[in-house]
């Protein structure tokens, strides 16, 4: 999508500090991490919200490589918190699904 963020983040348009990229999904720091670790997870389809997301294979997949990206990738061996924000009430601010991976500290709830 043209006008998204992410999107451009994905074509390389836009900078970013890439930790993992395949065929599906691209995972960059975020700009303004709320622990040492904070990643962010996107699948390369243009999704705007979770609530959009209907196919369940898709959102299999986006688990899988989170999982795979937070154990094997940042190695945060001690546990992490994923976060997924939903439209403004639950402080979604970039409309293209994405996953928090946060980490890297003890994270109080
Ligand atoms: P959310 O509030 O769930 O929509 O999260 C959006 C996240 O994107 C926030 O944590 C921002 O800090 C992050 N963010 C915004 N712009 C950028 C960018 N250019 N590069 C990396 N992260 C970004
Ligand atoms: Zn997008």
């Amino acid at each position: 999508m043209s006008d998204c963020l992410f999107c451009k983040i994905i074509a390389g348009d836009i900078p970013s500090g890439k930790v993992y990229e395949d065929d599906d999904v691209f995972a960059f720091n975020d700009i303004h991490p709320k622990a040492p670790t904070h990643v962010l997870v996107i699948p390369k389809l243009h999704i705007p919200t979770l609530a959009d997301a209907k196919d369940p294979t898709l959102l299999g997949m986006l688990m899988d490589r989170v999982n795979h990206i937070a154990n094997d990738v940042l190695k945060l061996e001690a546990g992490y918190r994923l976060v997924i924000n939903v439209r403004e009430g639950g402080g979604q601010e970039v409309f293209h699904l994405h996953v928090h991976i946060l980490g890297g500290k003890k994270l109080p709830f």
